[in-house]
């Protein structure tokens, strides 16, 4: 913790904020909750990446992950690479959960091994008691890509925990459309046969309306990995001729970027039925998780064609753009339907959050900055330490601020409490 007294004073305030995670891919505590060896449990999520980045192999770090092997025996390979990146934000998430979880101040053979009867498994009672404590109120989630759950969603089937409301995902309704068995898994989803484009795209606003009826609160599109987040404005007859050629032989299938023309038309539709419907847009931007992708394709300036466009659809860009600062700041500034979301953010890159942060108060309305989100699986504990994180974040951008004389300590603390629970309240319209 920082030495000094207004960054302590400060912070114990915002940690007493309520907050509202504006995105994690949860779906609530497991019934079959299997034990967990606890060098595979503390190396969950985007610490794993940092660990590939150090050298690791995947066969290396699927030892790791390997509950069935017992810690003694993978120590040694932990150690080599725990010690190239003990010191990334990903790996103080880590480090955080030893220390206030399990109480252990070092990671090492002997901590590890006494927090073994103690690890963290997803059960309702540790959400419960992980996020009461985080003062978490809300979580919006982003599961039900999964066929098989967002058909259960749709159908009113579906068992989730009582904090989240899901956004319906976007991406392989327009990315995956390459083949006819795809379309067809698609209306299937409603017990329909797709013979044409229009069908199609009847399917996915009566999949989009059934959602919204059962609670969706907005909608999430994280193409930004296998794709160029520019989308052209294509003719309908462009696209309906790939599609055609999809449906009128179920061997065809389109490769990449063969496809583009009917993926740009497809997003540009789904853009159409968002706005129709009154549901916010989350966009993924910047860094992608995992390794040996490409950034240049995933600035959000390159959606400047579709913010200028759908000036009634409300976006919410992610992650801060990283690295992308500028282009964050200035499409947030420029754009009254353009919202910044800090999630993830804040353990890729700290320094950069808290400029963020306190660039953002300078320049854009302070009521357009959704100021976290965890971004983790069904980790409840990765999800609070995370929040640990950009809560400091927050804090020293704020601290930043009053030192400069900028904004007093009451201000600070209003424009904490819009960041973590007002804004996200209000753009996802949630009750
Ligand atoms: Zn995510």
């Amino acid at each position: 913790m920082e030495d000094d007294v207004l960054f302590r004073e400060l912070f114990s305030k915002i940690e007493e904020l309520p907050v509202i995670d504006c995105h994690e891919h949860i779906l609530g505590p497991k019934r079959e909750v299997t034990r967990r060896e606890p060098i595979a449990s503390l190396i969950q999520g985007y610490v794993q990446s940092d660990l590939l980045s150090a050298g690791i192999t995947q066969k290396e770090l699927d030892i790791l992950n390997n509950n069935e092997i017992e810690t003694e025996e993978k120590w040694e390979l932990f150690e080599k690479f725990w010690k190239k990146i003990e010191f990334t934000a990903y790996a103080r998430v880590t480090r955080l959960i030893m220390k206030d979880i399990y109480g252990e101040e070092e990671i090492s053979l002997q901590s590890i091994l006494r927090v073994r009867d103690k690890i963290i498994l997803p059960t309702e009672e540790n959400y419960n008691s992980l996020f009461e404590k985080a003062n978490i109120e809300i979580i919006l989630s982003d599961v039900l890509w999964d066929f098989q759950i967002l058909k259960k969603f749709i159908d009113g089937r579906l068992d989730y925990y009582k904090k989240i409301r899901f956004l319906f995902p976007l991406p392989q309704f327009h990315n995956d459309v390459r083949s006819f068995d795809f379309v067809q898994s698609v209306g299937a989803l409603l017990d329909r046969h797709i013979v044409s484009l229009e069908d199609y795209l009847e399917v996915i606003y009566e999949l989009l309306k059934r959602a919204k009826d059962r609670g969706i609160v907005g909608i999430k599109d994280q193409s930004a990995y296998t794709r160029t987040l520019d989308y052209e404005l294509v003719p309908m007859y462009e696209a309906e001729k790939l599609f055609n050629r999809i449906l009128s032989d179920p061997r065809n299938s389109l490769g990449w970027t063969e496809a583009k023309p009917l993926d740009d038309f497809l997003f540009h539709q789904f853009m159409n039925f968002a706005r129709d419907l009154k549901l916010p847009v989350q966009i993924h931007t910047g860094h992608m998780a995992g390794i040996r992708n490409r950034i240049e394709k995933t600035n959000a300036v390159l959606l400047t064609n579709v913010f200028e466009l759908y000036q009634d659809l409300k976006f919410d860009l992610f992650h801060g753009n990283w690295p992308y600062i500028g282009e964050m700041l200035f499409l947030t500034k420029n754009y009254p339907n353009v919202y910044m979301d800090l999630c993830w953010v804040n353990i890729i890159d700290p320094i950069y959050s808290e400029e963020l942060y306190s660039r953002a108060i300078l320049t854009t309305p302070h009521i357009k900055i959704n100021g976290f989100g965890g971004d983790y699986f069904d980790v409840p504990e990765y999800i609070v330490s995370h929040l640990k994180i950009c809560r400091e974040n927050i804090t020293r951008a704020l601290v930043r601020l009053i030192k400069m004389g900028w904004i007093d300590e009451g201000s600070a603390l209003e424009i904490a409490k819009d960041w973590l629970f007002n804004n996200p309240k209000s753009l996802f319209n949630l009750t």
